[in-house]
């Protein structure tokens, strides 16, 4: 039952002792999405429209993440609540969606303004676009609770069972709540659940010492695709990548704990244009083969980087690495830059410090043994296609390596 432990360094041993060509050879890289919201709660267009323009567009696998909801059962969706959804096309997302998969597919009843459209569930998604070692979904919710005013969002993959916001008495007490339900299902169930912190700058909810201090959570999306969600900071409070470093300082150096690894998300909402629009952001998981547990196992080991379209060829990780090393999957005409980031264990006070900057598509830069943690963040000279804001270039964050615990 490896799973159900929590990241030590037995485990990250094992992984890198697996790290052998052997092992390696049998892995391959998974891309996948894990934050997606459909009709099912707040998004724009029917879910199997929704995996269809991620199978169309290289995805190996995908969380439908809907608030607070998961895909099952019946629900009719009236197309007078339809056509009030936020950059609709009015009656066209209807027409568009039969047009797509046919009158034997879609499923309607009523006339006029009574007329509904059935959203398919999970499992009919599964039967219509799996495909083994080619295409997998994953069930997920977005725990979508508050405290105060503070948003406190939580994706949760591979659940079986809805789980409500478990609100709390402050801002950590309810992330913890939430995680100690995650937690407790997993261990009822026997399977992995990840759960990933969401956003923490959305309406500036989450600080850094919120990320670092509740233990029970591994993940933070260090980059997510809607435009609302404050990625870069503003003049006065830090970005998500300067919050994953003050985090994984405070982690690491006070608390003795395992520092965040991050994810890149889309949380796409809509599908006919602009906004929070999906293919932005991804992971890229490098696991033995594409089923659920198999993933989160690996991205638990820190087997994966986060991508906004920057991928690599060759890739080291897993914490006892000893140095910083990977081959960028190098596109003609563009120039990469590579900023090694962490923190010198006798500066904690200087959290995530650029270490090095190093252009081209080959990284080998040693550690000193003197940090607590090192990173890399890779910035492409290409735009990004579908920007999330102003300026954005591609870009791939790998995880911390090299940190240890007493
Ligand atoms: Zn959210
Ligand atoms: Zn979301």
């Amino acid at each position: 039952m490896r799973f159900l432990l929590p990241p030590t360094i037995v485990l990250t041993s094992i992984l890198t002792l697996c790290q052998g060509q052997e092992a390696s050879s049998q892995k391959q890289w998974y891309r996948g999405n894990t934050h997606t919201h459909s009709l099912w709660s707040d998004g724009n267009d029917f879910p199997d429209m929704i995996t269809a323009w991620y199978v169309e567009a290289g995805y190996d696998f995908l969380a439908l993440s809907d608030h607070n909801i998961l895909s099952q059962g019946e629900k009719w969706m009236p197309v007078t609540k339809i056509q009030e959804r936020r950059h609709t096309l009015g009656r066209t997302t209807l027409s568009k969606y039969q047009k797509h998969f046919g009158d034997s597919w879609v499923e309607t009843r009523g006339e006029g303004d009574a007329q509904e459209v059935r959203l398919k569930n999970l499992p009919e998604l599964k039967e219509r676009f799996e495909k083994p070692g080619e295409f997998l979904l994953i069930q997920a919710e977005e725990i979508t609770d508050s405290f105060e005013k503070v948003q406190i969002h939580i994706n949760a993959l591979n659940l079986e069972e809805v789980i409500p916001p478990q609100k709390g008495d402050s801002v950590r007490a309810t992330m913890r709540n939430n995680l100690r339900a995650v937690k407790a299902q997993e261990e009822r169930l026997g399977k992995p659940i990840l759960t990933h912190i969401n956003h923490p700058n959305f309406q500036w909810s989450l600080t850094a010492e919120d990320l670092a201090h509740v233990l029970e959570e591994q993940f933070f999306e260090v980059y997510n695709g809607h435009p609302a969600i404050n990625h870069e900071g503003d003049p006065v409070r830090p970005g998500d990548e300067r919050l994953w470093d003050i985090a994984n300082t405070i982690r690491l150096h006070e608390l003795q704990a395992p520092p965040l690894y991050g994810v890149a998300t889309d949380d796409s909402h809509h599908y006919h244009g602009g906004d929070a629009s999906p293919g932005r952001g991804w992971v890229m998981v490098h696991a033995t083969e594409l089923e659920a547990d198999t993933l989160i196992l690996a991205m638990r080991e820190g087997a994966f980087y986060a991508s906004s379209g920057v991928h690599f060829k060759e890739l080291d990780y897993g914490t006892a690495q000893e140095a910083v090393r990977f081959v960028i999957d190098a596109q003609p005409g563009v120039v990469y830059e590579t900023k090694i980031i962490g923190t010198d264990r006798t500066t904690p006070d200087k959290p995530g410090e650029t270490l090095a900057t190093i252009s081209g598509p080959e990284v080998h830069y040693p550690l000193t043994g003197k940090e607590l943690y090192v990173r890399a963040t890779v910035t492409a000279s290409k735009p990004h296609p579908n920007p999330s804001f102003r300026g954005q270039l591609q870009q791939a964050w790998t995880q911390p390596i090299g940190w240890k615990l007493p």
